[in-house]
């Protein structure tokens, strides 16, 4: 059987046990209901991975004894970001789950002109944010947990990832992802563009082109924006060859 993969705090493997207790203790024995003798692997989310078995079991904490460290896995490419314009609460949720399901390593929250939703507190937001994505690449069995910006403009966002190689945005009847491929084969990074529920103004498009995005369609109907979001990635990580492993 396959190891149960847990994503734990770095400092917890660093010895040769790990003691866990709290939201990982709680999701050992009461999720899992795994006992002592169980076979795990700790992974940080950063790239470290130590193989372990639980010691023993009490009422607030399990401790793994961990084995040696094993070399980190290769790095998957191509590497992809999402520039995501913000959404309602609900929406926005839904789109980092699915993208840490899709292999997302990096999101961009943009607060855009038809953002109904503006961060009031962007670093409980952000806290809350990265629980979710925690919690996703838990559940996915990722060895990394994606990294997800501060909420920005688009123009701060646009900077971030000038440096990235391939940059698509999502535009109804643009030419087509599926059809064009949009040279996603054998890139080394990409980075999709997705709009709110209103879309990207006119302006915003404009100033995303001249940041080297590339307008393309993910087919002949509006999509909600969560819809094309989650869309967007499954074909750009194809196209990419991603899911090919
Ligand atoms: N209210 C807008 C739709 C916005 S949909 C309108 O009626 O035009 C939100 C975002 O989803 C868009 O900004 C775009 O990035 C993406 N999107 C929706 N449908 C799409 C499609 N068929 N192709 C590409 N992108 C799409």
């Amino acid at each position: 059987m396959r190891r149960r993969r847990l994503v734990v705090p770095s400092a917890s493997l660093e010895g040769q046990q790990a003691e866990l207790g709290g939201a990982l203790h709680h999701y050992l024995c009461h999720v899992l209901r795994l006992k002592p003798g169980a076979e795990l692997e700790l992974v940080d989310g950063a790239g470290v991975s130590r193989a372990g078995r639980i010691e023993r079991i009490d009422a607030a904490s399990a401790l793994i004894a961990l084995d040696e460290p094993v070399p980190t896995a290769r790095e998957a490419l191509p590497r992809l970001a999402l520039l995501y314009g913000l959404s309602r609460r609900a929406r926005t949720e839904l789109v980092l789950q699915k993208s840490t399901e899709l292999g997302i390593d990096w999101i961009l929250p943009v607060v855009c002109h038809r953002s109904v939703s503006r961060p009031g507190e962007p670093q409980r937001k952000l806290e809350r944010w990265q629980e979710i994505v925690g919690q996703a690449a838990r559940q996915c069995g990722r060895t990394t947990v994606p990294l997800i910006s501060r909420p920005t403009r688009l123009s701060e966002a646009l900077a971030a990832v000038s440096c990235v190689e391939r940059k698509v945005l999502a535009a109804a009847g643009a030419p087509s992802l599926a059809r064009t491929g949009s040279g996603l084969t054998g890139a080394r990074d990409v980075v999709l563009a997705v709009g709110p529920e209103g879309g990207f103004t006119d302006e915003e498009v404009d100033l995303a082109c001249q940041a080297g995005f590339c307008p393309v369609s993910l087919g002949p109907l509006t999509l909600r924006t969560e819809t094309a979001a989650i869309v967007g990635l499954a074909l750009v990580a194809f196209l990419g060859g991603r899911l090919e492993s």
